[in-house]
């Protein structure tokens, strides 16, 4: 069972484990938000639970009552939104360069296109954003193993390193069911989910 963690803005910033959120809750680190944003502490919570019978979330059983298991939490003093680097991979590189060969500038489809070090490998380049840029097959060829200077080329396309992204992104470790609950916290922000396997 997951539950939506919000910083103490409302934005969600993260899924944890019902494990965790009560925890964080008990501690007063953090309060239960329901649908209609009201927060419980941990005392009021309590209250509530023993109150109820349904709970969308369901129960964990304590020795005395059955305590419901919040669907989401608000972290009381934590108000960043956690930055998000943008992968380093083939698709990004490619759509960070919008599929144009940073030497011509000509576009090209996917398959026209090659990954080429500035600095060439062979020569101390590096692997990064820095020194990574997208090129035609020609202008690849023509570069080889040479520096700019020596092949006597240039970069239309200055590389860089893509901003980092400013949404409010949710890094999702496995592919996990949105709860529905979760729907009205994650409407009204920039919802980026990156799956991983
Ligand atoms: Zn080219």
């Amino acid at each position: 069972m997951e539950v939506l963690v919000l910083n103490r803005n409302f934005f969600a910033i993260q899924i944890t484990s019902w494990r965790r959120a009560l925890r964080l809750v008990c501690l007063d680190r953090a309060q239960v938000v329901d649908q209609e944003y009201r927060t419980y502490n941990f005392d009021d919570w309590c209250t509530l639970s023993r109150a109820v019978k349904d709970h969308p979330g369901g129960f964990v059983k304590t020795p005395n009552f059955n305590l419901a298991i919040p669907e989401v939490i608000a972290l009381k003093f934590y108000d960043k939104v956690p930055m998000r680097e943008m992968k380093f991979t083939r698709k990004n590189i490619y759509e960070h360069y919008d599929y144009k060969c940073c030497y011509c500038g000509k576009k090209l489809a996917p398959n026209e296109l090659n990954l080429d070090h500035i600095v060439p490998k062979s020569r101390g380049g590096k692997t990064d954003w820095k020194n990574i840029v997208t090129s035609c097959f020609p202008c690849n060829l023509k570069k080889g193993n040479m520096l700019l200077n020596e092949a006597k080329m240039k970069l239309l396309i200055k590389p860089n390193r893509p901003s980092i992204n400013p949404g409010f992104g949710i890094i999702l470790k496995s592919p996990i069911r949105l709860r529905t609950s979760w729907q009205k916290f994650i409407d009204n922000i920039y919802w980026n989910i990156e799956l991983e396997n």
